[in-house]
């Protein structure tokens, strides 16, 4: 019997994917020190499953704690979420971002080494194509960081793929994703941002449950349809479902690859409050206001190299990610707590 290790496991990615990991018949365990989560999604993802997982508390920092896990389950490949997502906070604290997010991997790469275990998903980010004006997105578009935390997702990747090219017996997929939203169906797990959120579809949720009285919309004025900026929203449990694709295709010893996890959709805000108002049938107050600094227009990815080499692609609709969005809110309020 062989394990998935998850860094980072009950965060909101990871919780979504050690949930499709299990429904695959995977053995997998949970490394996460519950900085940004609490293992109440742990519990949940168990009952969701019918199946439990190892859970393990601990810092990807800590080699010694890593090695620990290593030395008591034959983990056959790791998925590499645990790490700080905070853009505004990576510019006040870098170093942390960079100790965190850089270092966290090298060390989890060197203890990944000593055991012989040299298969990695990481999670890295659309952020690495800078504000690139031209999308869709390929791989291929030129990378370029905005900031500390795009910077430590792009320097992991330099790490990864030197890495790789020093010892090919290593099989790494690096996984840019564009925007995570959504929650599992079942309405048990999602995303649990602490405080005010920066992300639009948690700030919508909070609207509507009436913990935030309006929502502001950054920028009526892109040149876009409706004036509101364009993304690439991507239900998470698709994006699980990459991870599993990914540790598929890297058990076939791949060597590295990088992949878009993104629908190839554009919406714009407007598309995605004015959906969410209606198929949940509630109202969303909201006003323009200025621009937010360093938001480009329009943001896609082209995912078609994960269709193609992943057998990969979105399946969920806009009104799945309304829906499921909502019905995490609105039966947990206040989140995990
Ligand atoms: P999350 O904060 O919900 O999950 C990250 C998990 O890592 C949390 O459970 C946290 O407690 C844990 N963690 C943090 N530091 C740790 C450490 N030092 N040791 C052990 N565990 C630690 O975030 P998420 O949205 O699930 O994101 C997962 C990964 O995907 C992150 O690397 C993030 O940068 C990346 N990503 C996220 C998004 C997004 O919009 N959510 C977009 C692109 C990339
Ligand atoms: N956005 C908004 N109001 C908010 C949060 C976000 O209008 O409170 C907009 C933002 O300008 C962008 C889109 O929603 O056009 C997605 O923003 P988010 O922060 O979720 O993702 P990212 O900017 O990283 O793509």
């Amino acid at each position: 019997m062989s394990y998935v290790l998850l860094t980072g496991g009950s965060g909101y990615i990871g919780s979504h994917t050690a949930l499709a990991l299990l429904r695959a018949g995977e053995q997998v365990i949970s490394f996460d020190n519950y900085s940004n989560s609490s293992p109440e999604s742990l519990r949940r993802v168990e009952q969701l499953a019918g199946k439990s997982m190892v859970q393990i508390k601990g810092d990807v920092l800590d080699a010694d704690a890593l090695a620990a896990v290593f030395k008591q389950y034959p983990v056959k490949a790791v998925v590499h979420f645990a790490g700080l997502k905070a853009v505004g906070e990576s510019t006040q604290k870098p170093l942390w971002y960079y100790e965190t997010n850089v270092g966290g991997t090298i060390k989890l790469c060197q203890v990944m080494a000593e055991f012989g275990v040299k298969n990695l998903v990481f999670s890295s980010s659309a952020t690495v194509y800078g504000n690139a004006q031209n999308s869709p997105l390929p791989e291929t578009t030129p990378t370029v960081a905005m900031n500390p935390y795009g910077q430590s997702k792009l320097m992991t990747e330099w790490v990864l793929q030197d890495l790789q090219r020093s010892d090919s017996s290593w099989n790494i997929a690096v996984l840019r994703y564009f925007n995570p939203v959504g929650a599992d169906a079942s309405g048990c797990i999602g995303e649990d941002p602490n405080g005010i959120p920066n992300n639009l579809m948690p700030f919508i949720t909070q609207v509507a449950v009436g913990k935030r009285s309006e929502l502001q919309i950054f920028g009526s004025d892109y040149p876009t349809a409706d004036g509101t900026g364009v993304r690439d929203y991507i239900h998470v449990t698709d994006l699980a479902a990459g991870h599993v694709a990914a540790l598929q295709h890297l058990s076939k010893g791949e060597g590295f690859d990088v992949f878009n996890l993104g629908s190839g959709l554009g919406l714009s805000v407007l598309d995605i409050v004015t959906r969410f108002a209606a198929v949940n049938q509630l109202e969303v107050p909201y006003q323009f206001v200025e621009r937010r600094p360093g938001d480009v227009a329009r943001y896609f990815a082209d995912p078609s190299k994960a269709k193609a080499v992943l057998n990969w692609q979105t399946e969920k609709t806009l009104d799945d990610i309304v829906r499921d969005s909502w019905n995490w809110q609105k039966n947990n309020p206040n989140g995990y707590n």
